[in-house]
């Protein structure tokens, strides 16, 4: 994939096809069901998992004679050693070892590793043959496509297209039933693997202290491969090696529950040497190639080093909610999903990594991966590259700019809230800015939150000091709602002051203006600093706000100052939650049932919505959360934007949640996030609202 417009193209043209998005997105919310189900049953403390998995690989990256001894260990253990700089070193190896042995067919073990320096093709080119042999790779190889998925490499086939393929390339005559398939599968690979003179599998973690690779399988095909033929060659990126085995358990349990919720793998195999079987010493070969091919140049890279922390368990794909409809052929080059966006530019260059484009800057691929690599932040940063490259979008631009237009919005109002409601303002908006003109958009408000506070009594700092931060909804948009929320702190007994903050530029991260992002961050974090030191708490009611003074602001603007905004910065209910019992909260509306609450994506980290939800509960509402695992599909201005890439997509991602919560039976919804409550309202005609608003505070 190259250019935008056959990147517009290709979303158009997969969101026509309903049967594929289906499947796809079942696929994904299988994957994220079964993870959820393995964390809850096996009791896993996700933080702490994400913690040491973090530090092993850290240190494993900081070791810079970890290499070295993996590779002495492993020549002492009788293995070949190969440090491949790129993969026609790695093919060219294979072809030699190859020629030598007479072997015209190489089976393989589903590895990423040989897809990116596309080993098939290669070594196909050079008349060699390989056969894949886990179902899912050689189902996709029959169907001469690429994997969609790390993990699941044919999670966009149906049992009935996957009978099909291989009836028709394998001529099995199966019928479309799991078992029939896996029977048919079985026997057309079985003389395959015992005749086969070498099989080639990557390496999921390679230990220096005794050289030995790890290779984890769910069918079994690994060990097969690895062992039935005389030469097992190892094809394994040099940042999967780590120092010791004592560090292999956290990686395989963080990689079996995140990839497909097993609490292990299935065959977890280690593979140190190729001692003589039965006594034969001859033609049993193991080669080890530890490839190199842009990782060292990766490493010193600041932005772009975390990627290779990466374990490859394809959780962050899961949860992608746009990955989710249009699938790693289109969310991908060869690297799929927020991982590959990284990957791709780094070791393919930044012209192939334009699908940077789907990423909604949700942020849900940072808070599931096992090792918490900030996979959002490096996208933002191909994002910027490629803006360097080709020139700002103008819809992003627009977008980019909503505080300069929601102050301009704000001292025109009431006659900008007409103007945007006109059918031909909203058609040059469309044709001019890319603003979609179905998406309905907020009202401004002529007086800020600063104005509706003012002669009215501050709390007596008896609970302690607070700075609200509005950002642009509560201050803009919605004055009532910040005022509220600053309302209840002050009759908490908090101190609440409302210094002259900028709004929060998450915008500017999700469209790559990277600098603008940045100055904003040192600006708001310049404006807190002395508030800070002297004790104070940073409050807002805009998820998103915290989501960056806790995330985001700390990569833009790293120091003293945003590592102290991080630490003392919440969501309103999370920061009045112990107070919570001293508030008599009652409903404003009768909604004859249950209210049905959207998480924000940006508060799935922060909160999960669990206090907002107590603050409704104790209001006496019964609150049913409503979710589907992923974004509504909003992601804040990205369902404004016109077209593909924008506001049907944004649909299309939203479909599923739309129709749970009209299944719910829920009248009235509520959910933190401004922008999320526009995309439910619209989806479902149920009125949305803050919590705030479905309370009355006494
Ligand atoms: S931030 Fe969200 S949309 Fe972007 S890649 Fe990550 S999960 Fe996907
Ligand atoms: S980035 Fe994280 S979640 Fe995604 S595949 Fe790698 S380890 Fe898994």
């Amino acid at each position: 994939m190259t250019g935008r417009k056959e990147l517009v193209s290709r979303v158009k043209a997969v969101l026509a096809d309903a049967g594929f998005t289906e499947k796809m997105w079942s696929s994904m919310a299988r994957a994220r069901e079964s993870r959820r189900r393995a964390i809850e049953q096996y009791g896993i403390d996700v933080h702490r998992m994400k913690l040491e998995n973090r530090e092993v690989k850290l240190s494993s990256a900081a070791d810079r004679k970890l290499v070295e001894r993996f590779a002495e260990e492993a020549r002492r253990n009788g293995a070949v050693v190969l440090l491949a700089r790129t993969g026609a070193e790695v093919i060219d190896h294979v072809e030699k070892v190859a020629r030598r042995a007479n072997a015209d067919v190489i089976i393989k073990v589903k590895s990423l590793t040989t897809e990116e320096i596309d080993f098939n093709h290669e070594l196909e080119r050079r008349g060699l043959r390989c056969i894949e042999t886990d179902l899912g790779e050689l189902i996709v190889q029959l169907a001469h496509e690429r994997p969609i998925h790390l993990v699941a490499p044919a999670a966009h086939k149906s049992v009935q297209d996957i009978a099909e393929i291989v009836n028709r390339e394998l001529d099995l005559g199966v019928q479309a039933e799991h078992g029939a398939i896996l029977r048919g599968v079985r026997e057309y690979l079985r003389p395959i693997f015992l005749s086969a003179r070498i099989g080639v599998t990557g390496g999921n973690i390679g230990i220096a202290e005794t050289g030995t690779v790890i290779i984890e399988t769910n069918e079994g095909n690994g060990r097969l491969v690895s062992s039935a033929p005389d030469i097992h060659i190892v094809v394994i990126g040099k940042e999967k090696i780590v120092a010791s085995w004592d560090q292999v358990p956290g990686l395989v349990t963080g990689h079996a529950i995140s990839a497909s919720g097993q609490r292990a793998t299935v065959y977890v195999s280690a593979m140190t040497q190729r001692l003589p079987l039965a006594g034969r010493s001859d033609g049993r070969e193991m080669h080890v190639i530890i490839l190199d091919n842009g990782r060292s140049m990766m490493a010193e890279d600041p932005w772009y080093s975390d990627a290779l922390n990466c374990i490859r368990c394809g959780a962050c794909m899961n949860v992608c909610p746009t990955y989710g409809i249009v699938g790693g052929h289109v969310f991908g080059y060869i690297y799929p999903g927020p991982i590959g966006i990284p990957w791709t530019a780094e070791v393919h260059g930044i012209e192939r990594a334009t699908f940077s484009h789907l990423c909604v800057s949700c942020g849900l691929c940072k808070e599931v991966c096992p090792i918490d690599i900030d996979i959002p932040m490096m996208i933002a940063k191909v994002k910027q590259e490629e803006v360097q490259m080709k020139g700002q979008l103008r819809a992003n631009w627009f977008f980019a700019s909503s505080e300069t237009l929601a102050r301009i919005a704000s001292l025109s109002a009431p006659v900008s809230n007409w103007l945007l409601r006109t059918t031909i303002s909203r058609y040059v908006m469309e044709k001019v800015f890319g603003v979609d003109r179905r998406r309905s958009l907020p009202s401004f408000s002529r007086k800020r939150l600063r104005n509706l506070l003012t002669g009215e009594r501050d709390g007596d700092g008896s609970a302690g000091r607070v700075v609200f931060f509005p950002d642009i909804y509560a201050d803009y948009n919605d004055p009532e709602l910040g005022a509220a929320a600053v309302r209840i702190l002050r009759s908490l007994g908090y101190s609440v002051v409302l210094p002259n903050l900028k709004w929060s530029g998450m915008p500017y991260v999700s469209y790559g203006e990277l600098k603008k992002a940045a100055r904003v961050a040192e600006y708001n974090l310049r404006v807190l600093r002395p508030f800070l030191r002297e004790g104070y708490h940073v409050v807002s009611t805009e998820p998103t706000a915290v989501y960056m003074l806790k995330g985001p602001y700390r990569k833009l603007a790293p120091g003293e100052d945003s590592e102290l905004a991080a630490a003392r910065s919440f969501t309103f209910f999370e920061f009045i939650e112990k107070s919570m019992d001293r508030l008599k909260l009652t409903p404003t509306l009768d909604t004859g049932g249950k209210v049905g609450f959207h998480i924000p994506c940006h508060d799935r980290g922060l909160t999960g919505g669990r206090q907002a939800t107590r603050f409704l509960e104790k209001a006496g509402y019964s609150v049913s959360v409503v979710e589907t695992g992923t974004c509504c599909g909003m992601a804040g201005t990205f369902g404004m934007k016109s077209g593909p890439i924008g506001y049907d997509l944004s649909m299309a991602v939203g479909e599923r949640l739309f129709r749970l919560f009209r299944e719910s039976g829920c009248t009235i919804a509520a959910t933190e996030s401004s922008v999320c409550s526009t995309q439910i309202n619209e989806g479902t005609g149920i009125r949305v609202l803050h919590p705030l608003k479905l309370v009355n505070v006494g």
